[in-house]
C-alpha cells in the first residue's frame, strides 16, 4: 500500500496544499485555495480538512494511506503554538490541536514557520543538503530561515531566522511593521524598493513607468541599464550583503540561499549581493557562497512535507 504526506503552506491570501509520496517525496498533486476570511481559528483547518479529503478522492487514496500533514504558517511558532499571527486572525493557538480536530487520529501533524520551512525545503531537494544554511525570502517582507546541523532553528520563542528585522541602518524615518526602525525589510521589502525608486525619480530621469510601478519593473529597468533601477537594486544588494556579513560572524554557515518573489531578478541580483558581500565580509567568511533558490513558490509545501516525513 502506497503511503503519502501532505505539505501545506498557509498564507494570508492563499493556502497551498501538496500531496507527496513516501518515501520518495514526489509531488503528485497540488491545489491552491483562497484563505477563509471569517473565524480563522477554526475555518482554516476545517477547509484544509475538506480539501485534503477532496484531493484523496481525486487521487484514489484512502485516508489510511495518509501518514502525516506538515504545515507552514506565516508567523513565529514554537512547538506547534502560535502566540499571535498578524497575517491571520490567530491568537494563542495550538495549531497541532486545531489540525487534530479535523483529521483522523492516525495522521501525524508538524508545523513550523513558512520562511524556515522554505529554507528547509530548498535545502532538502539538493542532491547533497548543506549542514548549515541561511535562507533569505525576499518578497513583500523579508523573511529568513536557518538550518543548523541539518535541523531547523526555531529558537527559544519561535523567532529564530527573522532576519528581516535586523537593524542595518540608522537614517530611518519610518517605523517598521515590527515597531522598530532601520530594519533590513524596510530597504529590501516591496514597499522599500518602490518608495526608494520614486524618491530617486524626483532628481533623476528614469524609464520606469511610475504609474504602474512594481518590484519587477524596477528590476527590469535596472537590467536594461536604467540609472534609477540600478541604484535601487544596488542598495538592496548592499544591505543584504551587510546583513549576511553580520550573520556570517555569528553562524559561519556553509551557504546563503536567496529565494522569494524578488529573487526572480535571478543571478543579476545574486551576483550583485556577492560583489558587495566581498567588501563587508570579515575573516574567512568571504568564502561563503550565495546561491539562487530553485524551488520557487513550492518551497513552503516541500519544506512542510519534509518536516513531517522526518517526524513519522
Ligand atoms: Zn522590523
Amino acid at each position: 500500500m502506497n503511503e503519502y504526506v501532505y505539505g501545506i503552506d498557509i498564507g494570508g491570501t492563499n493556502i497551498k496544499l501538496g500531496l507527496f509520496t513516501l518515501p520518495g517525496m514526489q509531488i503528485i498533486a497540488v491545489k491552491e485555495i483562497e484563505t477563509p476570511r471569517q473565524n480563522q481559528e477554526t475555518s482554516i483547518f476545517e477547509r484544509i480538512g475538506s480539501v485534503i479529503s477532496e484531493m484523496n478522492q481525486e487521487n484514489e487514496i484512502d485516508f489510511k494511506q495518509v501518514k502525516g500533514v506538515g504545515a507552514a504558517v506565516p508567523c513565529p511558532v514554537k512547538n506547534g503554538h502560535v502566540d499571535k499571527c498578524p497575517n491571520l486572525k490567530w491568537n494563542k493557538l495550538d495549531i497541532i490541536f486545531a489540525f487534530n480536530k479535523v483529521l483522523p487520529d492516525h495522521v501525524r501533524v508538524a508545523v513550523s514557520n513558512d520562511a524556515t520551512l522554505a529554507a528547509y525545503g530548498e535545502n532538502q531537494v539538493l542532491e547533497k543538503p548543506f549542514k548549515n544554511a541561511v535562507f533569505y525570502t525576499l518578497g513583500t517582507g523579508v523573511g529568513g530561515g536557518i538550518i543548523i546541523n541539518g535541523e531547523i532553528l526555531e529558537g527559544a520563542t519561535g523567532l529564530g531566522g527573522e532576519i528581516g528585522h535586523m537593524r542595518v541602518f540608522d537614517e530611518a524615518t519610518e517605523t517598521c511593521g515590527c515597531g522598530s526602525q532601520g530594519c533590513l525589510e524596510q530597504i529590501c521589502g516591496t514597499s522599500g524598493i518602490i518608495n526608494y525608486a520614486k524618491e530617486l525619480s524626483l532628481s533623476s530621469t528614469s524609464s520606469i513607468d511610475f504609474k504602474n510601478i512594481s518590484v519587477k519593473s524596477v528590476f527590469d529597468a535596472a537590467k536594461a541599464g536604467d540609472k534609477v533601477g540600478l541604484q535601487v537594486i544596488n542598495r538592496v544588494a548592499e544591505y543584504i550583503a551587510i546583513s549576511a556579513s553580520i550573520i556570517a560572524v555569528i553562524l559561519d554557515p556553509d551557504v546563503f540561499i536567496i529565494g522569494g518573489g524578488v529573487s526572480k531578478a535571478g543571478s543579476f541580483l545574486v551576483d550583485l549581493i556577492s560583489h558587495h558581500y566581498q567588501n563587508h565580509a570579515r575573516f574567512s567568511s568571504y568564502k561563503i557562497p550565495f546561491l539562487l533558490a530553485t524551488t520557487g513558490n513550492d518551497a513552503g509545501i516541500i519544506g512542510a512535507a519534509y518536516l513531517i516525513r522526518k517526524q513519522i
